[in-house]
């Protein structure tokens, strides 16, 4: 990948994003080095960065891929005088916490060279997580686990939705060991740089060198460990890293996007090795969390938006409308600061309607089981207490499976919560069926198409 090569990327996103758009964000963005997996930009200011991967990072990724560069991240940088220094080096005034500045990514390590993490983001730590009801549990374990010392439970297992807060606990894990004890090698990194070091390693012939790298680690903490099922030689390294360490009373850390038992494509060895700790789940936030961080967000960010207004009620409308993920919710009251920075003006109820409009359509649309559960039925041409009752013919069994497979992909409930609903079954039943779609889907056409046909209906 030449710079060349991103002016002509960078060029053909001005079609897609509008001319605004692209003098605003795109045009500033420099293209400075690719590797490991990482793009990383160079940006003017931070908020650029932050609005940029937000709101453009999956296009850029995919064109840079297609363009045939091997990224499977972006990172966007504020250029500095100085080199990029580790934190041991690092003044304590500088550490990251509240009034760290947002993504200047540092590595929580002395031998940054040698040590295969990735870098963690500044504004992801404790002083910055909101604890409420749905995450106190995974937050508990996180603070025990940050606290270092005996490991009382290997692995820890944090599993949720996504944009719940799994790699902001991570950080927030791998910063206050290192401020605790600035000599021990914390490692973080996702299973996907897991693979990308594992593939590199075979390729360069090299495997004693990742094996002592990740073997000497203190903590290991592996983010969305869901990306190595099915990549079966991957696994096989990833379980005997795992082992190495554990027998080493090293403590390991990590998250998924769904329980170890509901990640199909995993042996059951690993499975259960995974389950062997302390596994604590990040539930969908409620309103009252939703609440906490939108006013944490609006301090935390205080400094770079100065005199900007927000009125009275704003903020609630904004938790309780959007429901879907802390991502989304920090997205949008990112774009209502710049909307009010460039406005001039205090941010109103109206105004936020206006300017968040395609969001708040966007997080309107829930999809219940129940809806689900009406379409699937009408589709099959069955009725629906067939659908939901007892009988276990195959004309009412693969509509009920796929109404299920449905209800866990487009609704936020859990396997029990589902069975439930469907006349009281168990969760094991569900996740039978989940699989079986699962696996359906990929050797019968019609059943894939009638998934895309009732998808496509229910997200309408
Ligand atoms: P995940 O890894 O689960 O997909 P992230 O950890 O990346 O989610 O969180 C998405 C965004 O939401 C991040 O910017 C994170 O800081 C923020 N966030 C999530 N949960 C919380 C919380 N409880 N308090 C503060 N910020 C949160
Ligand atoms: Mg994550």
């Amino acid at each position: 990948m030449t710079n060349e090569t991103w002016g002509a990327i960078r060029e053909s996103l001005q079609g897609t994003v509008g001319r605004n758009n692209y003098t605003n964000w795109i045009e500033p963005l420099e293209l400075s080095a690719l590797r490991d997996g990482v793009a990383v930009f160079h940006v003017p200011t931070q908020f650029i960065g932050n609005w940029v991967s937000r709101n453009f990072g999956d296009q850029i990724l995919e064109l840079l891929r297609s363009a045939g560069a091997a990224v499977s991240r972006l990172e966007f940088a504020v250029p500095s005088e100085k080199p990029r220094a580790a934190p041991s080096t690092t003044p304590a005034a500088e550490r990251p916490g509240r009034s760290g500045s947002a993504t200047r990514a540092a590595r929580p390590s002395r031998d940054e060279a040698e040590l295969p993490g990735a870098p963690l983001d500044a504004r992801f730590t404790f002083e910055t997580f909101v604890v409420g009801k749905p995450n106190e549990l995974a937050h508990a374990a996180a603070r025990r686990v940050a606290e270092g010392g005996t490991v009382t439970f290997n692995p820890l297992f944090l599993y949720g939705g996504v944009g719940l807060g799994k790699t902001h606990l991570m950080h927030a894990i791998a910063w206050e060991l290192q401020r605790r004890s600035p000599d021990l090698k914390v490692v973080y990194l996702s299973a996907e740089q897991f693979m990308y070091r594992f593939v590199q390693a075979l390729r360069d012939k090299d495997m004693m060198s990742f094996k002592q790298l990740f073997r000497s680690v203190d903590v290991l903490m592996v983010d969305d460990v869901q990306f190595i099922a099915g990549k079966d030689a991957t696994q096989e390294e990833f379980f005997h890293t795992f082992n190495a360490l554990v027998d080493q009373n090293k403590q390991i850390i990590i998250s998924a996007d769904r329980a170890p038992t509901e990640i199909p494509g995993i042996e059951d060895r690993i499975v259960s090795r995974l389950q062997s700790g302390l596994v604590a789940d990040l539930h969908p936030t409620n309103y009252e969390l939703r609440l906490g961080i939108l006013q944490q967000k609006v301090d935390q960010y205080s400094d770079q938006f100065r005199g900007l207004e927000i009125a009275d009620g704003v903020l609630e409308f904004l938790a309780h409308r959007i429901s879907t993920n802390v991502r989304v919710l920090e997205g949008a009251l990112m774009r209502l600061f710049a909307f009010g920075e460039l406005v001039g003006r205090e941010i109103t109820l109206e105004l936020a309607q206006d300017c968040l409009a395609d969001i708040l359509r966007a997080s309107d649309r829930k999809i219940t089981v129940e809806e689900i559960q009406r379409k699937v039925s009408d589709h099959f041409n069955i009725r629906l207490s067939d659908l939901i009752g007892p009988k276990r013919v195959r004309t009412f069994a693969r509509p009920r499976q796929i109404a299920m497979y449905l209800s866990k992909q487009l609704t936020s409930r859990s396997l029990p919560e589902i069975g439930r609903r469907f006349g009281g079954r168990d969760h094991t039943t569900v996740m039978h069926g989940v699989r079986r779609i699962e696996e359906l889907k990929t050797t019968d056409s019609q059943i894939a198409e009638d998934l895309e046909l009732l998808r496509r209906a229910l997200e309408a």
